[in-house]
């Protein structure tokens, strides 16, 4: 906020606007690249866009800055649009006002992921754009306030957890200034002045109260409550990444983490889910699942997926969270009981399972950096724009020997901000015996680590490229 002009930019009305168009348009363009143009998937603005550069510049922007691919979401752009012919009447329904259903369309799209060979193929690219467009309307055209985002969206979830990592947060200046305010436009939106209280800027439609939201969980950065303040008392600052994850104070919005099955679960197959797909473009999963496929019987790939998926993200997670939250019981003294002890320290894997997506997408990212340029001249040259120059279709990316170093450097920051978020967390939890709390957690992260690293070193798929195999 003291960069020169980034105040006034944040206060911007149009901002956000002016961002989400350009993103409309290269969405528009990938959906009619996926459905008309070449079935190879390194040659299309699709495939290459959506699972090498989008993925890759959406966790380094998370881990420089904080949540602005939802600033910038073109879904949004288009929901406005829409709410300005019909109005949504409903409220969400109670039942679903939590986390397990974006959990599951979070699953589902990773086994998707998998079993469709997404980044291979344009055509089921371009549907799941359509798709995400559709659900959208639909979801956000009959509920009320930002339904989707909050209650839906897996890449919203994906964001929301990552960004508990951010160096940024849209935050309160004075909370001084809180107290005194008569208003609470924040929350409530501004209205006009007069009889009928015409709301002219919407207040936070995730739900959270400024003066009481802890962190980045669920802001998607669209900045109404910074347009709704009359007191100009909210901006985007700069703060401790993780530190979030290390208190459990009563969020505004949420509540607190220690109490939230569905946020644990949530950071679970953010955190386990990472490895997995890790895992899903090395060598020795091959041999993993022909050797499934063996004893189930099967010759198609679902079944030995669902096996692989329940294995990695349901086995696993129990035995070793359920064995660190019973050692911490014993050892470290903690009187939680088994459950709500593994919940409280499910997040300290966050910042592991972050350095992980970091190092996967990152990889995907620079080593295809240069892909785009050849993928769009080509796109152009079929529309019969040739002023941009026939493709080079050797421009790759950054050479594998630069980017190694990047990954290792990745994992390592995730285990170091994982190990500092644990023990931070032992100590409040058992602060007799916070080193027996801690190293059980400690474990486990390191054991996650160690795959993680294994995984690093084995020959991988370059997918999405022209050096897949
Ligand atoms: S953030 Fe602004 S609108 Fe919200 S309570 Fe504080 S001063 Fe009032
Ligand atoms: S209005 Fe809500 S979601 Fe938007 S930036 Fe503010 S706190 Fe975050």
């Amino acid at each position: 906020m003291h960069l020169p002009g980034f105040r006034r930019l944040s206060h911007w009305r149009h901002l956000r606007t002016v961002l989400q168009i350009p993103l409309l348009i290269v969405s528009i363009a990938m959906i009619l690249e996926g459905l008309l143009g070449p079935s190879v998937a390194p040659t299309n603005l699709a495939t290459t866009l959506s699972w090498v550069h989008f993925r890759g510049a959406l966790v380094l922007v998370l881990l420089c800055a904080g949540n602005f691919f939802c600033l910038a979401c073109p879904f949004m752009l288009v929901r406005n649009m829409a709410r300005r012919f019909f109005r949504p009447r409903l409220n969400w329904p109670q039942k679903l006002r939590n986390k397990w259903l974006s959990v599951g369309l979070f699953t589902l799209i990773l086994f998707c992921y998998e079993e469709f060979s997404l980044w291979s193929s344009p055509w089921w690219t371009a549907w799941l754009i359509v798709a995400y467009f559709l659900t959208v309307l639909v979801v956000d055209g009959v509920f009320k306030h930002a339904s989707f985002c909050k209650f839906v969206c897996p890449i919203g979830q994906f964001n929301f957890v990552a960004s508990t990592i951010s160096p940024l947060e849209v935050k309160v200046r004075d909370l001084e200034v809180c107290d005194d305010c008569g208003t609470k436009d924040c929350i409530r939106g501004r209205r006009a002045p007069g009889p009928e209280l015409v709301v002219i800027q919407r207040g936070c439609e995730l739900a959270l109260f400024q003066p009481l939201k802890v962190g980045n969980m669920d802001c998607t950065f669209c900045l109404d409550c910074v347009h709704a303040c009359p007191h100009d008392n909210i901006g985007i600052l700069s703060r401790l990444p993780a530190s979030e994850l290390m208190v459990d104070p009563r969020r505004s919005g949420i509540g607190r983490f220690s109490q939230r099955k569905d946020l644990a679960a949530l950071a679970i197959v953010f955190s386990f889910g990472a490895l997995l797909n890790a895992f899903g473009m090395v060598s020795p999963v091959y041999a993993l699942e022909s050797w499934l496929a063996g004893i189930l019987h099967v010759n198609s790939k679902a079944p030995v997926l669902g096996v692989l998926f329940a294995m990695f993200l349901v086995l696993e997670p129990a035995v070793l969270l359920g064995l660190a939250a019973w050692l911490t019981q014993i050892w470290g003294g903690s009187r939680r009981a088994l459950v709500p002890l593994a919940v409280r320290y499910t997040y300290g894997l966050v910042p592991l399972g972050f350095g992980m997506w970091l190092a996967h997408y990152s990889f995907h990212f620079l080593t295809g950096l240069y892909t785009v340029v050849p993928v769009t001249q080509s796109a152009f040259a079929r529309l019969g724009w040739t002023a941009v120059g026939s493709p080079r279709w050797t421009w790759l990316g950054i050479p594998m020997r630069v980017v190694q170093p990047l990954e290792i450097g990745f994992l390592v920051l995730g285990l170091v901000g994982s190990l500092l978020v644990i023990h931070q967390l032992a100590e409040s939890d058992c602060a007799d015996r916070p080193l027996r709390a801690f190293a059980p957690w400690a474990a486990v992260s390191v054991v996650l680590w160690v795959a993680a690293m294994w995984m690093m070193f084995q020959p991988m798929d370059m997918r999405g490229t022209f050096l897949a195999g």
